[in-house]
């Protein structure tokens, strides 16, 4: 599923610690408890090389429509929840199937963070996903993290977590190939007869970057 020890040159991490203590209180108004979390500025793919599904890439393979913290609907989201991250897979058809998320790589492996406050819908063994987090954003958008090798304490389904909260740690569990932090953002209603698997991945990439001085 995703590049065997492709990540030996990450991306040099930039610090944009202050984006996701403004992006905390959305979309309720009250601020959460702050991780450690510290998103990549930029996001580059693993190894400088041309990765499976590749989104628009410069000519260093650096990802073109990247942004830290995105918005979808009405709410903010980081782009990649882990540290130090590069870009294994993009999201699309891949081998004639749908990658209804995009994979992220650290090494070593990195903890997992939730990408915006909510309430975590499931937090459970997937015989394809491994262990899987889902958590409901509110406004109709949801958020997967697929095949982490535990869950972190606390990590069960009706639980509130708050932007950057820890969900577990980098794995290679359910399908992987990889150790990889399978990220999937999803839009739609979870009340259908399908669950999750009735909701629509969307592209991470393309979603406007959150402006904070855009006091909408
Ligand atoms: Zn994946």
């Amino acid at each position: 599923m995703a590049l065997l020890g492709a990540c030996a040159s990450t991306p040099a991490p930039v610090e944009v610690r202050s984006l996701p203590r403004e992006a905390a209180p959305l979309p309720h108004g009250e601020v959460q408890p702050q991780g450690t979390f510290q998103p990549n500025a930029y996001l580059r793919s693993c190894g400088g090389i041309y990765v499976t599904n590749a989104p628009d890439m410069d000519g260093d393979f650096w990802v073109v429509n990247y942004k830290p913290i995105i918005v979808v609907g009405s709410i903010v989201l980081a782009t990649a929840p882990a540290n130090d991250v590069c870009l294994s897979s993009g999201f699309g058809i891949r081998s004639a199937r749908k990658h209804d998320g995009i994979d992220l790589q650290s090494i070593p492996a990195g903890t997992i963070y939730s990408a915006a406050p909510g309430t975590i819908l499931e937090a459970r063994v997937s015989t394809g996903y491994g262990n899987m987090v889902l958590i409901d954003h509110g406004g109709g958008v949801y958020t997967r993290y697929a095949h982490l090798a535990y869950f972190a304490d606390g990590i069960e389904a009706g639980a509130e977590i708050g932007f950057g909260q820890p969900l577990g740690m980098m794995g290679q569990s359910g399908n992987a190939t990889a150790i990889h932090l399978h990220y999937e953002i999803l839009t739609g209603n979870y009340n259908n007869p399908k669950g999750s698997k009735g909701l629509n991945p969307r592209d991470p990439f393309e979603f406007p970057a959150y402006d904070p001085d855009a006091g909408s």
